[in-house]
């Protein structure tokens, strides 16, 4: 395979840009090599800048469910910028957007979008704080929910990718009002209560963790939950930047029924444009400014070229049958590499739910980060690697979930279990002694 042209460009872009990327995870740190440059996309395949051609299970890191260069969503965009790209003023597309949300998801009352799934909970906390009047919040072990201060610690995604523990630069006075659990540990969440009860504003969740690979909550779990929230008089913050919209249309809240105060959305509701939203309970969402005395703004919030991508995305999502056909794919591609792992020796824990999956080197269960982080790192790069070069194109970290899409055709699948065939067989001859 071709590299030359995309080596020829991480150098050039290392010399402007930190690492050479504008997000850590692109850069290849866990697996090795040289980060692939993308020049185009179409529907489940991606091109790089040497002319090779990929099935591509990252999707933008979870945006792009109706997969690549999309012709609606590219038809929508369009005409939203004829007539201008932003105003700083209110538009028909932003309430347009906003009831679609409501409709799809009724524990969001009221909704406000932001440009990233960052400023979501970022604001969202930040709402659970003014509320309760707590400055306390519970995070889990492995979850990510975007580079927060306060929430950069025990975090997954690049974080754990990069073995980071938190992050320099975030004072220990902020993180010191974060508490950790374990991930499906509601008796650890219990302790955590029984401590900090009193001062707890919320707990928020990945109510399907997606950034410490995939890890499905345990029956009960997000029950749990809420009662001990209750309880406690906390609030249940779900992050489903990565969940909403991808594992149910009314995303994790809805496939398990669990009702949250706040619920932060992002990725998906973009449409692969910069959108996010955070919203809920009316009371809680009424004292967000204007309304209220909590502040929180954005110069582009609610860009109508990125409300077009978005609510074109998710009038698509409400087609009969789509949650299903994505689901089916994801457990197509999680049962194959199944059975070419088996076929190997090799031992591979999956999950799925919706359009979204992943796997992990490991003889499971996995139930937490710290089992995770007990799965075959060497493994996978070994696998990444023999992927990428049969041109499959997987996150770069096994500590990230894959996205199918609904432009992806059973003879990718197909393609993808072929390819992990050979890349297994090539796992199976790594020395046991190698971690
Ligand atoms: C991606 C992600 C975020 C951060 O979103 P950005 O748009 O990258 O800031 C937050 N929470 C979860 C669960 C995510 O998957």
């Amino acid at each position: 395979m071709k590299t030359g042209a995309s080596k020829r460009l991480f150098a050039r872009a290392r010399k402007s840009i930190p690492g050479g990327v504008n997000s850590p995870v692109r850069a290849y740190g866990a697996v090795g090599g040289v980060p692939r440059f993308l020049v185009r996309g179409k529907g489940a395949h991606v091109w790089d800048a040497d002319g090779n051609e990929y099935v591509d299970y990252v999707g933008s890191w979870g945006p792009l469910i109706l997969g690549h260069a999309d012709p609606g969503v590219l038809r929508a965009v369009r005409a939203a910028a004829a007539n201008g790209t932003s105003f700083g003023a209110p538009t028909e597309l932003e309430i347009e957007l906003a009831e679609e949300i409501r409709f799809a998801m009724p524990a969001v009352e009221r909704v406000r979008m932001v440009s990233s799934g960052t400023e979501a909970t970022m604001s969202a906390i930040r709402l659970a704080r003014a509320a309760t009047g707590r400055s306390r919040v519970l995070k889990f072990d492995g979850c990510y929910h975007g580079h927060v201060d306060s929430l950069l610690v025990a975090a997954g995604s690049g974080v754990a990718t990069l073995g980071i523990p938190g992050s320099p630069g975030v004072p220990k006075a902020f993180t010191n009002l974060t508490v950790i659990a374990p991930f499906n540990d509601l008796a650890a969440v219990s302790d955590a209560f029984a401590r900090y009860g009193d001062d707890l504003a919320c707990v928020i969740v990945e109510p399907v963790a997606g950034n410490m690979g995939f890890v499905a909550p345990e029956p009960g779990f997000l029950e749990g939950l809420r009662s001990l929230c209750d309880g406690a008089g906390a609030l249940l913050i779900f992050d489903e930047v990565m969940t909403g919209f991808r594992v149910a249309r009314g995303g994790a809240q809805a496939r398990y029924g669990v009702r949250p105060d706040l619920t932060c959305l992002g990725k998906v509701v973009g449409g692969g444009l910069p959108a996010a939203a955070y919203g809920g309970r009316a009371d809680l969402m009424g004292r967000i400014a204007p309304d209220g005395p909590v502040y929180q703004a954005g110069t582009l919030s609610g860009n109508p070229l990125a409300m077009a991508a978005g609510l074109e995305t998710l009038r698509r999502l409400r087609a009969k049958g789509v949650y299903e056909r994505l689901e089916a794919c994801s457990e197509a591609v999680v049962r194959g590499l199944e059975s070419a792992a088996a076929e190997h020796g090799v031992e591979l824990t999956t999950g799925f739910a919706g359009g979204m999956f992943g796997f992990f080197f490991h003889p499971g269960p996995v139930r937490s980060f710290e089992d995770a982080k007990k799965s075959r790192t060497d493994r996978f790069k070994t696998f990444f690697a023999a992927m990428l070069e049969q041109g499959v194109y997987l996150a770069p970290s096994p500590f990230e979930a894959g996205f199918v899409s609904l432009a992806h055709r059973p003879r990718d699948v197909e393609a993808t279990v072929a390819a992990a065939r050979k890349a297994f067989a090539r796992v199976a001859r790594i020395p046991v002694a190698a971690r």
